[in-house]
Protein backbone atom coordinates (compact mmCIF):
# COMPACT_ATOMS: atom_id res chain seq x y z
CA UNK A 1 0.00 0.00 0.00
CA UNK A 2 2.43 2.89 -1.26
CA UNK A 3 -0.59 4.90 -1.45
CA UNK A 4 -0.81 4.76 2.68
CA UNK A 5 2.97 4.96 3.29
CA UNK A 6 3.00 8.60 2.22
CA UNK A 7 0.11 9.16 4.39
CA UNK A 8 1.13 7.71 7.85
CA UNK A 9 4.33 9.21 7.47
CA UNK A 10 2.12 12.89 7.32
CA UNK A 11 0.22 11.54 10.06
CA UNK A 12 2.84 9.96 12.19
CA UNK A 13 0.94 7.08 12.39
CA UNK A 14 2.01 3.77 14.73
CA UNK A 15 3.05 0.76 13.61
CA UNK A 16 -0.01 -0.90 15.62
CA UNK A 17 -2.22 1.60 13.90
CA UNK A 18 -0.44 0.69 10.28
CA UNK A 19 -1.15 -2.92 10.88
CA UNK A 20 -4.92 -2.03 11.55
CA UNK A 21 -5.23 -0.45 8.69
CA UNK A 22 -3.41 -2.64 6.28
CA UNK A 23 -4.07 -6.20 7.48
CA UNK A 24 -6.95 -8.08 6.46
CA UNK A 25 -9.32 -8.99 9.64
CA UNK A 26 -10.57 -12.02 7.47
CA UNK A 27 -10.29 -13.82 3.96
CA UNK A 28 -11.59 -16.88 2.43
CA UNK A 29 -10.41 -18.91 -0.43
CA UNK A 30 -13.55 -21.08 -1.59
CA UNK A 31 -13.63 -23.94 -4.07
CA UNK A 32 -17.07 -23.97 -5.90
CA UNK A 33 -17.52 -27.33 -8.09
CA UNK A 34 -19.89 -26.28 -10.65
CA UNK A 35 -21.64 -28.90 -12.96
CA UNK A 36 -21.62 -27.80 -16.36
CA UNK A 37 -24.15 -28.29 -19.52
CA UNK A 38 -22.21 -31.13 -21.09
CA UNK A 39 -21.86 -32.88 -17.52
CA UNK A 40 -18.51 -32.50 -16.71
CA UNK A 41 -17.67 -30.81 -13.27
CA UNK A 42 -15.39 -27.69 -12.94
CA UNK A 43 -14.15 -26.35 -9.84
CA UNK A 44 -13.68 -22.56 -10.23
CA UNK A 45 -12.22 -20.18 -7.18
CA UNK A 46 -13.90 -17.96 -5.20
CA UNK A 47 -12.43 -15.43 -2.48
CA UNK A 48 -14.29 -12.97 0.03
CA UNK A 49 -12.17 -10.09 2.26
CA UNK A 50 -13.56 -8.50 4.83
CA UNK A 51 -10.93 -5.91 5.30
CA UNK A 52 -12.28 -3.80 8.34
CA UNK A 53 -15.21 -4.17 10.38
CA UNK A 54 -14.49 -1.01 12.88
CA UNK A 55 -17.51 1.29 11.72
CA UNK A 56 -19.88 -1.11 10.51
CA UNK A 57 -20.39 -4.55 8.88
CA UNK A 58 -18.81 -5.18 6.28
CA UNK A 59 -19.27 -3.95 2.44
CA UNK A 60 -18.50 -4.61 -1.09
CA UNK A 61 -18.74 -6.22 -4.12
CA UNK A 62 -18.26 -9.49 -5.79
CA UNK A 63 -16.58 -9.40 -8.99
CA UNK A 64 -16.12 -12.00 -11.94
CA UNK A 65 -12.78 -11.69 -13.76
CA UNK A 66 -10.63 -14.79 -15.32
CA UNK A 67 -7.20 -12.49 -14.10
CA UNK A 68 -8.68 -11.80 -10.50
CA UNK A 69 -6.84 -13.03 -7.42
CA UNK A 70 -6.38 -12.55 -3.62
CA UNK A 71 -3.84 -9.58 -3.73
CA UNK A 72 -6.67 -8.11 -6.00
CA UNK A 73 -9.81 -8.24 -3.74
CA UNK A 74 -7.35 -7.33 -0.73
CA UNK A 75 -6.50 -4.27 -2.64
CA UNK A 76 -10.16 -3.41 -3.67
CA UNK A 77 -11.69 -4.63 0.43
CA UNK A 78 -8.81 -1.98 1.66
CA UNK A 79 -10.21 0.83 -1.20
CA UNK A 80 -13.91 0.05 0.27
CA UNK A 81 -13.04 1.05 3.79
CA UNK A 82 -11.97 4.20 3.19
CA UNK A 83 -14.77 4.49 0.78
CA UNK A 84 -17.48 3.78 3.25
CA UNK A 85 -15.86 6.35 5.63
CA UNK A 86 -15.29 9.31 3.30
CA UNK A 87 -19.07 9.07 2.14
CA UNK A 88 -19.85 8.35 5.97
CA UNK A 89 -21.63 5.51 5.20
CA UNK A 90 -21.87 3.06 8.30
CA UNK A 91 -20.09 0.43 6.70
CA UNK A 92 -17.28 -1.28 6.92
CA UNK A 93 -14.94 -2.70 3.66
CA UNK A 94 -14.85 -6.08 2.39
CA UNK A 95 -14.62 -7.30 -1.75
CA UNK A 96 -14.89 -10.90 -3.52
CA UNK A 97 -15.22 -12.27 -6.57
CA UNK A 98 -14.61 -15.35 -8.61
CA UNK A 99 -11.77 -16.33 -11.11
CA UNK A 100 -13.83 -16.84 -14.23
CA UNK A 101 -14.69 -15.28 -17.56
CA UNK A 102 -18.30 -15.14 -17.44
CA UNK A 103 -18.88 -14.42 -21.29
CA UNK A 104 -17.81 -18.04 -21.49
CA UNK A 105 -20.67 -19.53 -19.39
CA UNK A 106 -24.05 -20.43 -19.94
CA UNK A 107 -26.95 -19.18 -18.17
CA UNK A 108 -27.64 -21.86 -16.40
CA UNK A 109 -23.78 -22.26 -15.56
CA UNK A 110 -23.84 -18.57 -14.04
CA UNK A 111 -26.50 -19.20 -11.81
CA UNK A 112 -25.05 -22.17 -10.02
CA UNK A 113 -21.74 -20.67 -9.57
CA UNK A 114 -22.85 -17.58 -8.28
CA UNK A 115 -25.55 -19.68 -5.74
CA UNK A 116 -22.45 -22.16 -5.42
CA UNK A 117 -20.62 -18.92 -3.75
CA UNK A 118 -23.19 -18.31 -1.85
CA UNK A 119 -23.03 -22.21 0.05
CA UNK A 120 -19.62 -21.35 0.43
CA UNK A 121 -19.83 -18.26 2.24
CA UNK A 122 -23.42 -18.08 4.02
CA UNK A 123 -22.23 -18.75 7.16
CA UNK A 124 -19.85 -15.21 7.26
CA UNK A 125 -22.08 -13.03 5.40
CA UNK A 126 -25.27 -11.37 6.19
CA UNK A 127 -27.37 -8.32 6.90
CA UNK A 128 -25.36 -7.87 9.88
CA UNK A 129 -21.91 -8.89 9.42
CA UNK A 130 -21.20 -8.68 5.20
CA UNK A 131 -23.01 -7.49 2.56
CA UNK A 132 -21.99 -8.09 -1.19
CA UNK A 133 -23.45 -5.96 -4.06
CA UNK A 134 -22.26 -6.15 -7.60
CA UNK A 135 -18.99 -5.34 -9.12
CA UNK A 136 -17.40 -5.78 -12.30
CA UNK A 137 -19.13 -8.29 -14.62
CA UNK A 138 -21.96 -8.72 -11.75
CA UNK A 139 -25.47 -7.37 -11.87
CA UNK A 140 -28.96 -7.73 -10.26
CA UNK A 141 -29.73 -11.11 -11.97
CA UNK A 142 -26.53 -12.33 -10.41
CA UNK A 143 -27.36 -10.89 -6.81
CA UNK A 144 -31.10 -12.00 -7.01
CA UNK A 145 -29.62 -15.85 -7.74
CA UNK A 146 -27.50 -15.37 -4.10
CA UNK A 147 -30.18 -14.07 -2.57
CA UNK A 148 -32.20 -16.99 -3.41
CA UNK A 149 -29.68 -19.02 -2.61
CA UNK A 150 -29.06 -17.15 0.80
CA UNK A 151 -32.63 -17.43 1.78
CA UNK A 152 -33.40 -20.92 0.94
CA UNK A 153 -30.14 -22.21 3.12
CA UNK A 154 -31.25 -19.90 6.30
CA UNK A 155 -35.31 -20.51 6.12
CA UNK A 156 -36.41 -16.92 6.00
CA UNK A 157 -36.41 -13.49 3.55
CA UNK A 158 -33.40 -11.93 4.62
CA UNK A 159 -33.13 -8.89 1.14
CA UNK A 160 -30.54 -7.19 3.69
CA UNK A 161 -27.80 -9.58 3.13
CA UNK A 162 -26.72 -8.30 -0.40
CA UNK A 163 -27.41 -5.29 -2.04
CA UNK A 164 -27.91 -4.30 -5.75
CA UNK A 165 -30.97 -6.68 -6.04
CA UNK A 166 -33.72 -6.26 -8.56
CA UNK A 167 -36.68 -3.51 -7.58
CA UNK A 168 -38.80 -6.68 -7.28
CA UNK A 169 -36.54 -8.60 -4.57
CA UNK A 170 -36.12 -5.57 -2.06
CA UNK A 171 -33.76 -3.38 -4.92
CA UNK A 172 -33.62 0.35 -4.38
CA UNK A 173 -34.45 2.65 -7.09
CA UNK A 174 -31.27 4.56 -8.77
CA UNK A 175 -29.22 1.84 -7.35
CA UNK A 176 -28.38 0.36 -11.03
CA UNK A 177 -26.98 3.87 -12.18
CA UNK A 178 -26.18 4.88 -8.81
CA UNK A 179 -22.52 4.69 -9.08
CA UNK A 180 -22.36 6.58 -12.21
CA UNK A 181 -25.07 9.73 -10.98
CA UNK A 182 -22.86 9.81 -7.95
CA UNK A 183 -19.87 10.34 -9.77
CA UNK A 184 -21.87 13.41 -11.99
CA UNK A 185 -22.91 15.17 -8.50
CA UNK A 186 -19.23 15.08 -7.48
CA UNK A 187 -17.88 16.29 -10.82
CA UNK A 188 -20.65 19.30 -10.71
CA UNK A 189 -18.94 20.41 -7.81
CA UNK A 190 -14.97 20.44 -9.10
CA UNK A 191 -16.21 21.59 -12.43
CA UNK A 192 -17.64 24.84 -10.49
CA UNK A 193 -14.70 25.26 -8.57
CA UNK A 194 -12.69 25.16 -11.87
CA UNK A 195 -14.27 28.22 -13.00
CA UNK A 196 -15.88 25.28 -16.23
CA UNK A 197 -19.26 25.16 -17.03
CA UNK A 198 -20.52 21.45 -18.37
CA UNK A 199 -21.29 22.65 -21.81
CA UNK A 200 -18.46 22.51 -24.04
CA UNK A 201 -16.47 20.43 -21.46
CA UNK A 202 -15.00 17.43 -23.45
CA UNK A 203 -15.20 14.30 -21.73
CA UNK A 204 -13.47 10.63 -22.46
CA UNK A 205 -14.58 7.47 -20.94
CA UNK A 206 -12.57 4.36 -21.42
CA UNK A 207 -15.04 1.28 -20.38
CA UNK A 208 -18.55 0.79 -21.36
CA UNK A 209 -20.09 -0.93 -18.44
CA UNK A 210 -22.84 -0.32 -16.00
CA UNK A 211 -20.61 2.30 -14.85
CA UNK A 212 -18.75 3.52 -18.07
CA UNK A 213 -22.48 3.45 -20.00
CA UNK A 214 -23.94 5.44 -17.73
CA UNK A 215 -21.69 8.23 -16.95
CA UNK A 216 -21.10 8.87 -20.26
CA UNK A 217 -25.13 9.52 -20.84
CA UNK A 218 -25.96 11.07 -17.64
CA UNK A 219 -23.28 13.66 -18.54
CA UNK A 220 -24.22 13.77 -22.64
CA UNK A 221 -27.72 14.68 -21.17
CA UNK A 222 -26.10 16.71 -18.38
CA UNK A 223 -24.39 18.69 -22.17
CA UNK A 224 -21.14 17.54 -21.47
CA UNK A 225 -19.26 17.19 -24.55
CA UNK A 226 -18.42 13.38 -25.06
CA UNK A 227 -15.95 12.84 -27.39
CA UNK A 228 -14.78 9.70 -27.18
CA UNK A 229 -15.81 6.46 -25.57
CA UNK A 230 -14.35 2.47 -25.43
CA UNK A 231 -15.20 -1.03 -24.55
CA UNK A 232 -12.62 -3.55 -23.89
CA UNK A 233 -12.42 -4.11 -27.73
CA UNK A 234 -12.09 -1.33 -29.46
CA UNK A 235 -13.39 2.54 -28.70
CA UNK A 236 -14.71 5.64 -31.02
CA UNK A 237 -13.53 9.28 -31.05
CA UNK A 238 -15.53 12.90 -32.33
CA UNK A 239 -13.42 16.09 -31.44
CA UNK A 240 -17.30 17.29 -32.31
CA UNK A 241 -18.96 15.23 -29.82
CA UNK A 242 -20.74 11.74 -29.81
CA UNK A 243 -24.34 11.16 -29.83
CA UNK A 244 -24.19 8.69 -26.43
CA UNK A 245 -28.28 7.60 -26.76
CA UNK A 246 -27.05 6.35 -30.50
CA UNK A 247 -23.59 4.96 -29.33
CA UNK A 248 -25.95 2.71 -26.65
CA UNK A 249 -28.28 1.81 -29.27
CA UNK A 250 -24.98 0.48 -31.53
CA UNK A 251 -23.72 -1.67 -29.37
CA UNK A 252 -26.57 -3.21 -28.09
CA UNK A 253 -27.16 -4.19 -31.74
CA UNK A 254 -23.91 -4.64 -32.75
CA UNK A 255 -21.99 -5.87 -29.47
CA UNK A 256 -19.47 -3.47 -30.17
CA UNK A 257 -18.28 0.02 -31.00
CA UNK A 258 -17.04 -0.90 -34.11
CA UNK A 259 -18.65 1.03 -37.37
CA UNK A 260 -20.18 3.28 -35.48
CA UNK A 261 -21.04 6.38 -37.84
CA UNK A 262 -19.24 9.85 -37.94
CA UNK A 263 -16.37 8.38 -35.54
CA UNK A 264 -12.57 7.78 -36.20
CA UNK A 265 -11.89 4.06 -34.69
CA UNK A 266 -9.47 4.16 -31.71
CA UNK A 267 -7.65 1.40 -29.34
CA UNK A 268 -8.70 1.27 -25.47
CA UNK A 269 -5.35 2.42 -24.61
CA UNK A 270 -5.38 5.60 -27.20
CA UNK A 271 -8.16 7.00 -25.30
CA UNK A 272 -6.57 7.86 -22.27
CA UNK A 273 -3.97 10.12 -23.83
CA UNK A 274 -6.90 12.15 -25.99
CA UNK A 275 -6.46 15.98 -25.07
CA UNK A 276 -9.61 16.63 -23.29
CA UNK A 277 -10.81 18.66 -19.64
CA UNK A 278 -12.71 15.31 -17.94
CA UNK A 279 -10.85 11.77 -18.33
CA UNK A 280 -12.61 8.86 -16.71
CA UNK A 281 -11.11 5.78 -17.14
CA UNK A 282 -14.18 3.48 -16.19
CA UNK A 283 -13.00 0.10 -16.36
CA UNK A 284 -10.49 -2.01 -14.61
CA UNK A 285 -7.39 -1.03 -12.06
CA UNK A 286 -4.26 -0.12 -13.68
CA UNK A 287 -5.06 1.75 -16.77
CA UNK A 288 -2.55 4.77 -15.81
CA UNK A 289 0.86 3.97 -15.00
CA UNK A 290 4.17 5.23 -15.51
CA UNK A 291 4.70 4.19 -18.41
CA UNK A 292 1.78 6.31 -19.93
CA UNK A 293 0.84 8.83 -17.41
CA UNK A 294 3.24 11.43 -18.70
CA UNK A 295 1.30 11.39 -22.06
CA UNK A 296 -2.09 12.03 -20.18
CA UNK A 297 -3.36 15.56 -21.68
CA UNK A 298 -6.63 15.82 -19.75
CA UNK A 299 -7.22 18.62 -16.96
CA UNK A 300 -9.19 16.47 -14.97
CA UNK A 301 -9.46 12.57 -14.29
CA UNK A 302 -12.42 11.29 -12.11
CA UNK A 303 -11.61 7.73 -11.36
CA UNK A 304 -14.86 5.84 -11.54
CA UNK A 305 -13.06 2.23 -11.76
CA UNK A 306 -11.17 1.26 -8.48
CA UNK A 307 -7.82 2.26 -8.53
CA UNK A 308 -7.35 2.70 -12.35
CA UNK A 309 -4.35 4.85 -11.11
CA UNK A 310 -1.47 3.45 -10.03
CA UNK A 311 0.36 5.48 -7.09
CA UNK A 312 3.61 6.10 -9.54
CA UNK A 313 1.89 7.20 -12.49
CA UNK A 314 -0.14 9.93 -9.12
CA UNK A 315 3.25 11.08 -8.70
CA UNK A 316 3.84 12.34 -12.44
CA UNK A 317 0.33 13.23 -12.88
CA UNK A 318 0.61 15.63 -10.29
CA UNK A 319 3.98 17.15 -11.14
CA UNK A 320 2.21 17.69 -14.50
CA UNK A 321 -1.05 19.73 -13.08
CA UNK A 322 -3.45 17.03 -13.86
CA UNK A 323 -6.16 16.72 -11.17
CA UNK A 324 -7.16 13.92 -10.12
CA UNK A 325 -10.41 13.09 -8.39
CA UNK A 326 -9.84 9.76 -6.37
CA UNK A 327 -12.15 6.72 -6.54
CA UNK A 328 -12.90 6.28 -3.25
CA UNK A 329 -14.99 9.50 -3.54
CA UNK A 330 -15.63 9.40 -7.24
CA UNK A 331 -17.60 6.12 -7.36
CA UNK A 332 -18.83 5.94 -3.71
CA UNK A 333 -22.37 6.55 -5.46
CA UNK A 334 -22.40 2.87 -5.90
CA UNK A 335 -22.49 2.16 -2.28
CA UNK A 336 -24.16 4.90 -1.14
CA UNK A 337 -27.23 4.18 -2.27
CA UNK A 338 -26.42 0.24 -1.52
CA UNK A 339 -26.49 1.93 1.82
CA UNK A 340 -29.92 3.46 1.23
CA UNK A 341 -31.35 -0.02 -0.24
CA UNK A 342 -29.92 -1.64 2.73
CA UNK A 343 -31.63 0.82 5.50
CA UNK A 344 -34.83 0.23 3.02
CA UNK A 345 -34.57 -3.66 4.19
CA UNK A 346 -34.19 -3.53 7.19
CA UNK A 347 -37.14 -1.00 7.37
CA UNK A 348 -39.32 -2.71 5.11
CA UNK A 349 -40.13 0.29 3.33
CA UNK A 350 -39.32 1.79 0.24
CA UNK A 351 -38.55 5.15 -1.14
CA UNK A 352 -39.78 6.76 -4.40
CA UNK A 353 -36.66 7.56 -6.88
CA UNK A 354 -37.06 11.27 -6.47
CA UNK A 355 -36.35 10.44 -2.59
CA UNK A 356 -33.05 8.22 -3.52
CA UNK A 357 -31.73 10.63 -6.06
CA UNK A 358 -31.76 14.12 -3.15
CA UNK A 359 -30.30 11.88 -0.79
CA UNK A 360 -27.66 10.88 -3.01
CA UNK A 361 -26.69 14.14 -3.95
CA UNK A 362 -26.91 15.36 -0.13
CA UNK A 363 -24.52 12.65 0.80
CA UNK A 364 -22.09 13.33 -2.33
CA UNK A 365 -22.10 16.81 -2.22
CA UNK A 366 -21.29 16.74 1.79
CA UNK A 367 -18.34 14.37 1.05
CA UNK A 368 -16.87 16.99 -1.93
CA UNK A 369 -17.54 20.62 -0.58
CA UNK A 370 -15.06 22.17 1.35
CA UNK A 371 -12.33 19.27 0.15
CA UNK A 372 -10.20 21.97 -1.42
CA UNK A 373 -9.95 23.87 1.58
CA UNK A 374 -8.68 20.69 3.45
CA UNK A 375 -6.60 19.42 0.62
CA UNK A 376 -4.75 23.06 1.25
CA UNK A 377 -4.65 23.01 4.99
CA UNK A 378 -3.17 19.31 4.52
CA UNK A 379 -0.95 20.57 2.00
CA UNK A 380 -2.08 17.50 0.37
CA UNK A 381 -3.41 16.43 -3.40
CA UNK A 382 -7.24 14.96 -3.33
CA UNK A 383 -6.52 11.76 -2.79
CA UNK A 384 -4.19 11.84 0.13
CA UNK A 385 -6.30 14.53 1.73
CA UNK A 386 -9.48 12.17 1.38
CA UNK A 387 -6.61 8.60 3.25
CA UNK A 388 -6.49 11.45 5.89
CA UNK A 389 -10.11 11.92 6.58
CA UNK A 390 -11.13 8.31 6.21
CA UNK A 391 -8.14 6.98 8.12
CA UNK A 392 -9.03 9.22 10.88
CA UNK A 393 -12.84 8.20 11.24
CA UNK A 394 -11.27 4.45 11.00
CA UNK A 395 -8.82 4.75 13.81
CA UNK A 396 -11.29 6.21 15.77
CA UNK A 397 -13.65 3.25 15.63
CA UNK A 398 -10.55 1.04 16.53
CA UNK A 399 -9.57 3.59 19.50
CA UNK A 400 -13.27 4.11 21.10
CA UNK A 401 -13.55 -0.28 20.56
CA UNK A 402 -10.48 0.02 22.63
CA UNK A 403 -8.27 -1.49 20.57
CA UNK A 404 -5.85 1.22 20.25
CA UNK A 405 -4.81 3.88 23.06
N1 LIG B 1 -18.81 -2.61 -6.26
C1 LIG B 1 -19.11 -1.27 -5.91
C2 LIG B 1 -17.87 -0.54 -5.44
O1 LIG B 1 -16.77 -0.93 -5.75
C3 LIG B 1 -20.26 -1.17 -4.91
C4 LIG B 1 -20.06 -1.88 -3.61
C5 LIG B 1 -21.29 -1.92 -2.73
O2 LIG B 1 -22.28 -1.31 -3.06
O3 LIG B 1 -21.21 -2.60 -1.72
O4 LIG B 1 -17.94 0.47 -4.81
Amino acid sequence: YNMLDKVAKTLKLKKAEIDILTIPKRSFIFSLPVIMDDSTTKIFTGYRIQFNNARGPTKGGIRFHPELDLEDVKTLAFLMTLKCAVVNVPFGGAKGGIVVDPSKLSEGELERLSKAYIRESYRFIGPETDIPAPDVNTNPKVMAWMLDEYEKIVGRHAPGVITGKPIELGGSYVRDISTSLGGTFVLKEIVKEFGMKPEGTKVVVQGFGNVGMNIARLLYEQKYKVIAVSDSKSGICNENGLDIKQVIEHKKNKKSMKGFENAKEITNKEILELKCDVLIPAALEHQITKENAGRIKAKIILEMANHPVTPDADVILEKNGVFVIPDILANSGGVVVSYFEWVQNNMNYYWKEEEVVSKLEEYMTKATKGLESSCKSFRCNMRDTLYIIAIDKILQAERLRGFLR
